[in-house]
C-alpha cells in the first residue's frame, strides 16, 4: 500500500494550489453576488491545461491521471465551487465519455478544441419529468439521412447557453426503457437549440445552470457514442467515474470550511478563552477534521482502483456519498462556529453552506448512492477489501 503521492501529483497539486488561492479565491465573493461565469479564469486555465486533464495528449489533453484531476479539483473548490463544478463538468461527464465511446473521427474532431478549452462542454440527462429515473426520459431522436433529429426539453444543465459540445441522451421509443436510450455529442450552436433564460441558485451562482429545448436539433450520424441503445449504459459508466469530481469537490469546500473554522475558533474569544478551548467547539472541529480525512482517503482510492482499471460503481458511489454528506455537516457547524457572523454574506462560510448544498442532488442524489451500493452489495459474495 502507498499512501504518498507521485512527484508530478505534488507539483501538479502545487500549481492548482498557487492558482486557485491567487487567481480564483479573490473575486469569489464578487462573482457570488454578480453571477457572471468567470470566463478569464477559464481562458487561465486552458493555459495551465486544466481543461483536458484526462484527454489523452493526442487528442490535445493533458493526459494526467485521475488523482491529479481530482486534487485540482479539490484546490480550485477550496476557491470557489462554481469554478470547479464548471470545470469538472467540462472534462468529466463531457470528455470522458467521448474519450472512451466515441469513434477516433469524432475525438479528433471535437476533443483537441474542448481539451485546449477553444470551447466548452456539459451533459444533458435531466428532464423536467426525469432526474434520479433517467430510464424514463422522453427526449426523441429519429434518423434522417446522415442526420439525427432530436427533440424534447432537458433541465438543470451546467454551461447550457456558454458550451458548444454535449453529450446528450435521447430515446428512440420510450416504450423500449433504457434498451432505447442512445448517446450522442451535440453541437449545441444551432438553431434547434434553445436555451432558457439561467436558473436563480442557492448556491454556484456563477456556475450557469439552465433548461434547453431541442426542437428538430441536427446530430451528424457520426456524433453517435457507443452504438445506438447503449445510451443508458454508456451514461452509468460516465457516471461512476464524474461523481469523483463532484467528491473532490465536495471534499475542497469542506477544507475551506474547516481552515475557516479553526482560523476564527482561535482568535474568537468567550467567557475569557478562545472558543476552540471549549469543548464543545474543539471535539466538533475534530469530528470534522476526522470524518473529512476518511472522505478524502476513500475518494483517493477510488481513483486508484479507477487507475487499475477495475469497477469502481461502488468504490465511486460510496466516496460521493461519504464526502457530500460530510461536507454538508462541516460546512453546517462551520456557520454555527462563526455564530451570528457565520450568517452574514461578509463571511465566507456563509457562501460555502450554500454551494456545497447541491453536492449531494447533482450526478445521483445520496438516495441513488445508496441504490448504486445497495445493488453493488446484493451482488457481492463478501464484502472483505481485495488483497
Ligand atoms: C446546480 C445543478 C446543476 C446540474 N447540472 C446538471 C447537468 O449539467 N446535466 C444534467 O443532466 N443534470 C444536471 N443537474 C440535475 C441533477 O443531476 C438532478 O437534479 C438530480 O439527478 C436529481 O434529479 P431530480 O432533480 O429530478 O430529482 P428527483 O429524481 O425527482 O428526486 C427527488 C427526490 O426523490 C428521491 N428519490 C428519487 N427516486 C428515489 C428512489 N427510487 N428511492 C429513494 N429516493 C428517491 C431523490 O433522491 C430526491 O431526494 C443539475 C442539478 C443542479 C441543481
Amino acid at each position: 500500500m502507498d499512501f504518498g503521492f507521485s512527484e508530478q501529483q505534488l507539483m501538479i497539486r502545487q500549481m492548482v494550489r498557487e492558482f486557485a488561492r491567487e487567481r480564483v479565491a479573490p473575486g469569489a465573493r464578487e462573482r457570488d453576488e454578480s453571477g457572471q461565469f468567470p470566463w478569464d479564469i477559464f481562458k487561465e486555465m486552458a493555459g495551465l491545461g486544466l481543461l483536458g486533464m484526462v484527454t489523452p495528449e493526442e487528442y490535445g489533453g493533458s493526459g494526467l491521471d485521475v488523482l491529479s484531476y481530482l486534487i485540482s479539483i479539490e484546490e480550485l473548490a477550496w476557491a470557489d465551487a462554481s469554478v470547479a463544478v464548471g470545470l469538472s463538468v467540462h472534462n468529466s461527464v463531457c470528455q470522458w465519455p467521448i474519450v472512451h465511446f466515441g469513434s477516433e473521427e469524432l475525438k479528433r474532431r471535437v476533443l483537441p478544441p474542448l481539451a485546449q478549452g477553444e470551447v466548452l462542454g456539459g451533459i444533458m440527462l435531466t428532464e423536467p419529468d426525469a432526474g434520479s429515473d433517467l430510464a424514463s426520459l422522453s427526449t426523441t431522436y429519429r434518423r434522417v439521412g446522415d442526420e439525427f433529429v432530436l427533440s424534447g426539453a432537458k433541465m438543470w444543465i451546467t454551461n447550457a447557453g456558454i458550451a458548444k459540445y454535449f453529450v446528450i441522451l435521447a430515446t428512440r421509443d420510450k416504450s423500449l426503457g433504457h434498451r432505447g436510450i442512445s448517446a450522442f455529442v451535440l453541437d449545441a450552436e444551432q438553431p434547434g437549440v434553445l436555451v432558457d433564460p439561467p436558473e436563480k441558485k442557492m448556491g454556484l451562482r456563477s456556475s450557469v445552470t439552465a433548461g434547453v429545448t431541442l426542437e428538430e436539433a441536427r446530430v451528424p450520424v457520426e456524433n453517435l457514442l457507443g452504438k445506438e441503445g447503449e445510451g443508458f449504459k454508456i451514461a452509468l459508466a460516465t457516471l461512476d467515474h464524474s461523481r469523483l469530481g463532484i467528491a473532490a469537490q465536495a471534499i475542497g469546500i469542506a477544507q475551506r470550511a474547516l481552515d475557516e473554522s479553526l482560523r476564527y475558533a482561535k482568535e474568537r474569544v468567550q467567557f475569557g478563552k478562545p472558543i476552540i478551548q471549549h469543548q464543545a467547539i474543539g471535539f466538533r472541529l475534530a469530528d470534522m477534521d476526522t470524518e473529512l480525512e476518511a472522505a478524502r482517503w476513500l475518494t483517493y482510492r477510488a481513483a486508484w482502483l479507477s487507475e487499475r482499471g477495475g469497477n469502481i460503481s461502488r468504490t465511486s458511489a460510496q466516496a460521493k456519498l461519504l464526502a457530500t454528506e460530510t461536507a454538508n455537516r462541516i460546512c453546517n457547524f462551520a456557520v454555527q462556529v462563526f455564530g451570528g457572523y457565520g450568517y452574514s454574506r461578509e463571511y465566507v462560510v456563509e457562501r460555502l453552506y450554500r454551494d456545497v448544498r447541491v453536492t449531494t442532488v447533482y450526478e445521483g442524489t445520496s438516495e441513488v448512492q445508496r441504490m448504486v451500493i445497495a445493488r453493488a452489495l446484493e451482488r457481492l459474495a463478501s464484502t472483505a477489501p481485495e488483497c
